[in-house]
């Protein structure tokens, strides 16, 4: 079973009724209900809930982290933003979705400012497939639309991406670097452009097999959080030695 906690914001549901109409259930819901399958159980939190709805005890039984943010990266306190980079780094999955971009735990893993150019103008949005080989994009074409998407533009300060698996080509003009492979330590990282909150985005079908993939490509096949442990020289006796 591949464990899967959805961490939402959760609002822009509550405060705009355009947003509340696309996803009456919270963004968290919608995502659940397209990744939930035999082989993947999935659970939600949201920032309204104690400490965030977060736990170490949680991110230790969490196998990827999925998380949409927007208004509100500032209140998620740092403490909770450490124990993800820390679960991330020691092998916990993570899908940061739109403006996850800013959020404390994406910026404090890579280390950048993560800063884009934006605009709210109903742009349409091809996204063009890099990697067809790569998990990931299993199952898309070579490019697919969404008619309205929030416009991102470079230039995107994230650190050179360890793979770009989509480009993004809006209709006023803008490309943007919109799915980002990153690995840290023992932890896998994507970050996915798609899914501004007045735009039924995770409806969309390429866009739920797309994050679907990335939940199975980004589960740990290895945890533990790798210390700095003070070691003593191995002896003769320990080890081979070419005499
Ligand atoms: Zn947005």
């Amino acid at each position: 079973m591949i464990r899967v906690l959805v961490w939402n914001e959760y609002r822009h549901e509550k405060k705009s009724e355009k947003v509340k109409e696309i996803y009456p259930n919270g963004i968290h819901e919608a995502i659940a209900d397209f990744i939930r399958d035999d082989d993947i159980e999935v659970k939600t939190a949201w920032l309204d809930q104690e400490n965030c709805g977060i736990t170490k005890e949680l991110l230790d039984n969490t196998d990827v982290l999925i998380w949409w943010g927007h208004m509100a990266h500032g209140e998620v306190p740092d403490s909770v933003a450490f124990m993800v980079r820390d679960a991330v780094l020691s092998g916990m999955g993570a899908i940061f979705l739109h403006s996850g971009h800013h959020s404390k735990p994406f910026r404090y893993l890579l280390g950048t400012s993560c800063n884009l150019t934006w605009r709210e103008s109903g742009d349409s949005e091809t996204l063009w497939v890099i990697e067809p080989g790569h998990p990931i994009t299993r199952g898309i074409d070579r490019y697919f639309t969404l008619p309205h998407e929030e416009t991102y533009g470079e230039p995107f300060t994230i650190p050179t991406p360890d793979k770009l698996l989509f480009i993004g080509n809006f209709s006023g003009g803008e490309v943007f670097r919109s799915g980002c492979l990153f690995e840290r330590t023992n932890g896998k990282i994507f970050y996915f452009q798609p899914g501004h909150e007045t735009f039924p985005t995770f409806y969309d079908k390429n866009v739920q097999t797309i994050i679907k993939n990335a939940v199975r490509y980004v589960a740990p096949v290895y945890r533990e959080f790798i210390d700095c442990p003070h070691v003593r020289k191995i002896t003769d006796e320990e080890t081979y030695v070419i005499k």
